[in-house]
């Protein structure tokens, strides 16, 4: 039997000071000047210690951040004075999402490798996740990967990027219907008898806690380049499924003084309303230029809710059962308290999107994508004492939304030179209808070949 991943379960996260998890000021004052592997190193050592050394989990990130265009892997770029972008699409597909998933398609490999373990990755993507999961884990050994798409709602770009992978593990499945259509079926199959006795199942979803570990890394390498831990630092997410920023939470609590950590939400706002009036309540997803953060309910959030209750399981268990049945609860105000000393949030429209995306063209020298636009939208709207620099976390290269860019800027964003010949590449993905049989059947199927 292989070793199991270091995956810790969801609670690991926040016993961070009972367990040694933080680091120390003097701890943090230490990376100032080491590069992202050594940082990721330092900052992810304490959660895998006990089944990786150090050396073995630098090799893991060598590895994992030497696929990223730029030295820096996510270089932090100035806007003005105060505002920052810390660009974290250098990876192979141009989104943040390759910062966690490179490393874990190493952790994949070097778990896997040696046994007769094999694993089947089933997920669905409304276009990120999809082929930042591809790229990490094709060609492995012991992998299967089946990546549910809504056909036809995933840009262009978004859907070669997975579609022109051909390694024989990569099967793309184009599904009639939309995302949280795939999505269900992913979660019916996960808890599907059947399926879980012929293939061994995993998943690469947001709410991964191997994910979350990585996405720390950046915050500490932002915030050490901009005096920290000696001055705090404010940080604006684009946020959809609240993975980005709950990362930044869990940086906060192991002990990097973080100012204030702006949710920004598109017009689908259901954590900014949560957040500021306590209305956690689902509504439908109004499609936007931001189409990875169109999305009602974050998996991630109801990690935040149970550590602002104070780790009370079964609360939380009955506050999300009411959530389930009504769709809308409310936040209780000490929770809620307890919050907004660290978040704040706001929801940007199209309009104000657009005005920061110029703004960033015009007076920052930068192209941005939409997902970044709203994040800077954001960090501009706070009032925020002058004197703490603002990081926006740049989510995607401008290449990858390049409508959206051009209508708002004028300027079409070139493909950068990593995507090739992306248009000119075979295509390859099978369609099936919106019948959950008829995708478990395809997956078992081919899951069998192997
Ligand atoms: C996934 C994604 C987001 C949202 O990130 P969450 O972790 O789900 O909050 C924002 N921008 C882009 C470009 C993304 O791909």
């Amino acid at each position: 039997m292989p070793r199991p991943l270091p995956v810790l379960p969801a609670t690991a996260a926040f016993t961070c000071r009972r367990n040694g998890l933080t680091l120390s000021r003097d701890e943090i004052r230490a990376l100032a000047g080491l590069d992202y592997v050594e940082t990721a190193v330092r900052v992810m050592t304490p959660f895998v210690a006990e089944v990786l050394s150090q050396d073995e989990l630098r090799t893991l990130c060598k590895a994992a951040y030497g696929r990223f265009s730029h030295d820096a892997v996510t270089p932090l770029v100035q806007l003005d004075h105060r505002h920052w972008l810390l660009e974290l699409f250098h990876g192979p597909t141009l989104a943040f999402k390759d910062v966690a998933l490179q490393l874990l398609g190493q952790l994949f490999e070097k778990f896997l490798s040696g046994g007769d373990t094999d694993i089947t990755i089933v997920g669905a993507t409304s276009g990120d996740t999809g082929s930042a999961a591809i790229e990490a884990v094709a060609g492995r050994e012991h992998i299967q990967i089946f990546m549910l798409h809504p056909e036809g709602r995933v840009s262009d770009v978004q859907r070669r990027q997975m579609t022109t992978v051909l390694a024989p593990n990569v099967h793309n499945i184009a599904i009639d219907g939309s995302f949280d259509d795939a999505q269900a079926m992913v979660k019916r199959l996960f808890g599907d008898a059947e399926a879980r006795g012929q293939v061994t199942l995993s998943a690469v979803n947001s709410i991964n806690w191997a994910r979350l570990m990585a996405q720390v890394v950046y915050y500490y390498y932002a915030a050490v380049r901009l005096g920290g831990p000696d001055r705090p630092i404010a940080f604006s997410v684009p946020t959809g499924n609240f993975g980005d920023i709950f990362a930044g939470y869990v940086a906060s609590r192991m002990g990097l003084p973080i100012a204030r950590l702006v949710v920004a939400t598109n017009v689908n706002d259901i954590l900014h309303r949560a957040l500021s009036s306590g209305d956690y309540s689902a509504g439908t997803v109004t499609p936007t230029a931001t189409p990875s953060m169109d999305i009602q309910v974050s998996s991630n959030f109801e990690r935040l809710l149970f550590d602002l209750s104070g780790r009370d399981g079964a609360a939380i268990t009955a506050m999300m059962g009411e959530f389930d049945r009504n769709r809308a609860m409310t936040i209780p105000a000490d929770m809620l308290g307890g919050a907004r000393t660290l978040f704040s949030s706001t929801s940007i429209d199209g309009d104000s999107m657009s005005l920061a995306l110029r703004w960033a063209q015009e007076r920052g020298g930068q192209l941005i994508d939409p997902h970044s636009a709203v994040g800077l939208a954001a960090a501009r709207r706070l009032e925020l004492d002058a004197d703490i620099p603002v990081v926006t976390l740049a989510t995607a290269h401008p290449a990858k939304f390049r409508e959206a860019v051009e209508r708002a800027t004028g300027v079409r964003p070139a493909l950068p030179a990593r995507l090739g010949n992306l248009f000119d590449r075979e295509e390859r993905y099978t369609k099936l209808s919106g019948d959950y049989d008829a995708v478990k059947a395809f997956i078992l199927a081919e899951a069998a070949r192997g």
